[in-house]
């Protein structure tokens, strides 16, 4: 019989990233000293803080931001805003930064951030008071040099903007590249917006081409429908020709075996409808979804959605991940022996971070890009960096999820060998 609900250890994010950590290492023969480094985050910090509500009382929230590893440069990752963040979450979140960094190999480590609260439950000032406030408390460890944040669900461009004025008025001067993913009028750069959606077709074509297919005609269906849901699935429609017949957000989705009118879809979501709600389709439960005979399925929610519970339920031939942990390693190998082609999100969902390190870099030199060569940056990062996992999964005999850890772990230990161990 098939389990409902799987043993809470398995949904436990860390320890989700660990158990990754330490397969990789038993593979690679680590002492228990490396494998120990590799797991453990280099800083967290944990901050409470009081915030004035509109009605004049004061509330304390909870926010973290954790540094997992600098070996390879400063540290870099979102900033999450939702009621379930948790210190265990924000660390794997902040471990997974570095492995996507590294397996992209661009010079940066990786961090996270997160505030326990619903944005959706606070004014817009609430929440500018919030953000402000939360910079401030992690200042002490976040700067240009130092650790980039970025959004992540619940935050966007305009959180950014609010943390980058708050670090800037502690400096004096504008300091841009204290953050990414701004608005393009105060230092962010073009197509960081869907950068991560974009991203995940490149992955998707890499990968399709890599099986001998195109995605042209594939059938697709999306969980999540917000920054990186809806890009991708319009991208994945638009530019690539597939056909998306399923997408969902927290409320439910709608399914449409013949596809999706995305565009009266977004029209709905943008004037504040819920997807639930758009029509064009049957209705969907986040689980159903997760199960449809698809082609392709595109997690792009929260992370622990695929598990031992329902992994053997899963109909999609190709996964590719645009959230963070998305497939538990019990699900993991479980839909192996399925045969289910997987692009781990560390290689898949890793736009987003490539045209922030666009945009960091643009920051620092004062010189912006036009979008074609965001885009076309973007692609050749992105085909590089497929190209060298499939490689090494195929001289290794490993799945590309196996081969991209490997691949992100070898360069992370061979940054600290360089470095050595300071004394
Ligand atoms: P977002 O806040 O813009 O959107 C999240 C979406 O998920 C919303 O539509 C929400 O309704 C939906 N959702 C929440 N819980 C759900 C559930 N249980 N089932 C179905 N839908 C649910 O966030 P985002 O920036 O699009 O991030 C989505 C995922 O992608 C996260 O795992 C994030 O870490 C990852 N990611 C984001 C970026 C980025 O650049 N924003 C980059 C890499 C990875």
């Amino acid at each position: 019989m098939a389990i409902e609900t799987p043993p809470p250890a398995e949904l436990d994010p860390y320890l989700m990233a660990t158990s990754q950590v330490n397969s990789v290492a038993r593979r690679l023969g680590l002492d228990e000293g490396t494998r120990e480094l590799l797991c453990s985050p280099k800083r967290e910090l944990t901050v409470n803080f009081p915030v004035r509500l509109d009605d004049g009382s004061t509330r304390i929230f909870t926010g973290h931001r954790v540094q997992h590893n600098l070996a390879r440069g400063p540290a870099k990752g979102g900033i999450r805003y939702h009621p379930g963040v948790t210190l265990s979450e924000v660390k794997a979140l902040a471990m997974w930064m570095t492995w996507k960094c590294a397996v992209i190999n661009i010079p940066y480590g990786g961090a996270k951030g997160g505030v326990v609260v619903d944005p959706k439950s606070l004014s817009l000032p609430e929440l500018e008071r919030l953000t402000r406030r939360y910079a401030t408390e992690i200042s002490i460890i976040v700067g240009q040099n130092e650790d980039i944040p970025a959004p992540d669900v619940g935050t966007d461009g305009r959180i950014m903007a609010w943390i980058m004025d708050t670090l800037s008025m502690h400096h004096g001067h504008t300091v841009a590249g204290v953050v990414t993913g701004k608005p393009v009028s105060i230092g962010g750069t073009v197509g960081r917006v869907e950068a991560t959606g974009r991203g995940l077709l490149y992955a998707a074509r890499k990968a399709a081409a890599y099986r001998g297919q195109q995605l042209e005609g594939l059938s697709v269906a999306v969980q999540g429908y917000g920054n990186v849901g809806s890009t991708a699935a319009r991208l994945f429609q638009a530019e690539a020709g597939a056909k998306v017949v399923a997408v969902s957000d927290s409320s439910g989705g709608v399914y449409n075996t013949n596809g999706l009118d995305l565009v009266a879809l977004q029209r709905h979501v943008a004037g504040g409808g819920k997807l639930i709600e758009a029509g064009g389709g049957n209705h969907v439960s986040n689980a159903e979804l997760l199960e449809l005979p698809v082609d392709i399925l595109v997690p792009a929610a929260l992370e622990g959605q695929i598990t031992s519970a329902n992994a053997g339920r899963i109909r999609a031939g190709m996964i590719i991940e645009g959230s963070n942990g998305p497939v538990s390693p019990d699900a993991d190998a479980i839909l192996q022996d399925k045969g289910v082609f997987m692009v781990p999100d560390i290689l898949a969902n890793a736009g987003g971070v490539i045209v922030s390190y666009f945009e960091w870099v643009q920051d620092l030199q004062f010189f912006f890009w036009e979008e074609a060569e965001v885009r076309d940056r973007l692609r050749q990062v992105m085909d590089r960096a497929f190209d060298e996992v499939a490689q090494l999964a195929e001289k290794e005999r490993l799945p590309l999820r196996q081969a991209a850890m490997q691949l992100a772990v070898s360069r992370v230990l061979e940054a600290t060998r360089i470095r050595g161990i300071y004394p």
